[in-house]
């Protein structure tokens, strides 16, 4: 017997998208998109589009994957933000559903042992389950965050391990660092209380250090730990870009 697998989006209309601006790209997901949802760690990059979000589809549910090893700092400005802009939260958790847990299965400090296994367990199995239920996801991912993110397109298919498809969107995949910081000062929007202190990109605090200006955004993800992505954007991957007419 076969089984039929969802593809993403049987009738795509992407013309236009790249070059559009974000709040466009936006609108055309809540519009095209019926089960869609955002997954954020409530920097930068994600307070943009979750405060464009937030006034075109207030309803869509804002995944947060928690791994146990974030910074309070990280947990208490998620609560505020999401105080602030009524949103509807979801936590995720790994399969054990706790540092303790974890520990108990693979002894202590696996984010120093086997980071891609930590991360694994912690982030992409979560987010890949969750991700079952929706039809695409809106992602902050911009091309000049890091080599290995500068061809990040606007749309593109991602194969969950179900075999079904969704579509990934990346509304700010064009925008630099400082069309993002002049964005949030222009509308006057919170910030992550640890960006002030140098730390560019914000992930679990075993795992995460302050960048130097010189540095790209990203150095400061498991330095020395020869990974510089936990997996969630990299899993999936079915052939690339979706085509928008720029890219034709
Ligand atoms: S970033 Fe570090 S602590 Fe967090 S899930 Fe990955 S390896 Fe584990």
């Amino acid at each position: 017997m076969s089984i039929e697998h969802r593809v993403a989006s049987p009738d795509p209309d992407y013309s236009g998208l790249d070059g559009a601006h974000p709040r466009e790209v936006i609108e055309w997901a809540a519009r095209s998109i019926d089960r869609l949802a955002i997954a954020t760690s409530f920097q930068s990059s994600g307070m943009v589009i979750l405060h464009m979000l937030k006034d075109i589809r207030p309803d869509v549910p804002v995944l947060f994957i928690d791994t146990g090893f974030h910074f309070p700092e990280t947990l208490k400005f998620r609560t505020k933000v999401v105080d602030l802009w009524d949103l509807k939260l979801v936590d995720l958790r790994g399969r054990h559903g706790s540092v303790e847990g974890q520990e108990r299965e693979h002894g202590p400090k696996l984010f120093e042992r086997n980071p891609g296994l930590c991360c694994h367990i912690n982030k992409v199995e979560p987010l890949q389950e969750a991700l079952e239920e929706f039809d695409g996801w809106l992602s902050g991912l911009r091309r000049d965050q890091s080599p290995l993110r500068s061809e990040t397109p606007i749309v593109e298919a991602q194969m969950l391990p179900s075999g079904d498809e969704i579509m990934k969107v990346h509304p700010l995949a064009g925008w630099s660092s400082t069309d993002v910081l002049t964005y949030v000062r222009d509308n006057d929007i919170p910030t992550h209380p640890l960006f002030a202190k140098g730390f560019a990109s914000i992930g679990c605090y075993p795992c995460t250090r302050a960048v130097g200006p010189d540095e790209d955004e990203r150095a400061g993800r498991w330095d020395g730990q020869g990974k510089s992505e936990c997996g969630i954007h990299t899993f999936g991957k079915t052939g690339g870009a979706l085509e928008t007419e720029a890219e034709q």
